[in-house]
């Protein structure tokens, strides 16, 4: 359990870190938040915030596009954060929850004339998809789209989208679920981004494609063309593509690299983790404890040395 909480301005026991039913959020959904991972490296005797910048720029644009006045900087949210693990003291790998929302005690939908409020709290985390190798479905929901609610901002309201989706996947037997834009088209997993692997090449949706412009997603693009020479294309995926492609994964920062391995009860390539897949699984997992020089700069250190 978290000790303590960063509320209203300040680091308070978790206990006092409390809302009203009356809250604006609570009732509306006029909220963003974002999920970044530190990392626990024996080794270094470290906790390494992983790309804790790109998160914070991206929850500054959540905040932007849901009119949350944010008071702190990037760099003061970092330092917030810093400052929070530090007091909490982990040596373990963790997960940190910012909360930006409409705070005011207030009946009434809107985004205007509204209090704005900054939360953050952080609890030990291990595996997000508990399984090794991810049996996928493609989603009765259809994923919302950009003029109803943005999924390229992280909105609180906007995961009831993202609950349905989970749900009825677990519930029929599968781990996870891809979902499909009102095109038809697809967009990317529950809390997840999603690739697939076609005649080498590594595809994925565009930014456009109603995805939250994901951090891992960038993350991969970025290494697998740098270490491993492989292209990734942005484009539209069919449904079908799914079921003929030599590889597909997901990528988050809670579901890291995970391998899909069936998609609607059809085998993935081989059925088992593809060597790409592979290849970019043990790449990131080095690099976000800090361990390849090249990307070092993603790894914020938490504790003085
Ligand atoms: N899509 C959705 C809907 C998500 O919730 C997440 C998790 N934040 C992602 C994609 C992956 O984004 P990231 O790699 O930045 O965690």
């Amino acid at each position: 359990m978290p000790k303590y909480a960063f509320f209203k301005g300040d680091f308070v026991p978790i206990e006092e870190a409390k809302v009203s039913i009356m809250t604006h959020a609570f009732n509306y959904g006029t909220g963003c938040f974002e999920g970044i991972r530190a990392y626990w490296s024996e080794e270094d005797e470290q906790l390494y915030l992983f790309r804790v910048i790109e998160h914070y720029q991206r929850f500054h644009n959540s905040c932007r596009i849901l009119l949350i006045d944010m008071p702190y900087s990037v760099e003061r949210l970092v330092e917030i954060t810093t400052e929070l693990l530090r007091r909490e003291g982990y040596r373990e790998d963790v997960y940190i929850r910012p909360l930006a929302y409409k705070a005011t005690e207030a009946i009434g939908v809107r985004l205007h004339d509204l209090e704005d409020e900054f939360a953050l709290f952080a609890l030990p985390f291990g595996k997000y998809i508990a399984v090794e190798e991810a049996r996928a479905c493609v989603s009765s929901w259809r994923r919302i789209d950009d003029p109803i609610i943005p999924a390229r901002a992280k909105v609180t309201g906007g995961y009831v989208n993202s609950a349905l989706i989970k749900t009825e996947a677990v519930k029929n037997g599968f781990d996870e679920a891809i979902v499909l834009n009102e095109d038809g088209h697809v967009s990317e997993g529950s809390g997840e981004n999603v690739f697939i692997v076609r005649d080498g090449k590594l595809i994925t949706p565009p930014v456009t494609a109603n995805i939250l412009e994901g951090i891992t997603r960038a993350t991969v693009l970025q290494i697998a063309e740098e270490e491993l020479g492989i292209e990734t294309v942005e484009r539209q995926i069919d449904r079908t593509e799914l079921y003929v492609a030599e590889e597909a994964f997901f990528t988050g920062t809670a579901a890291e690299i995970t391998p899909i391995v069936e998609i609607d009860h059809r085998p993935v390539g081989t059925g088992h983790t593809g060597p790409i897949t592979k290849r970019l699984q043990t790449l990131y997992s080095a690099i976000v404890r800090g361990k390849v020089e090249r990307y070092r700069e993603w790894c914020t250190p938490v504790y003085p040395k």
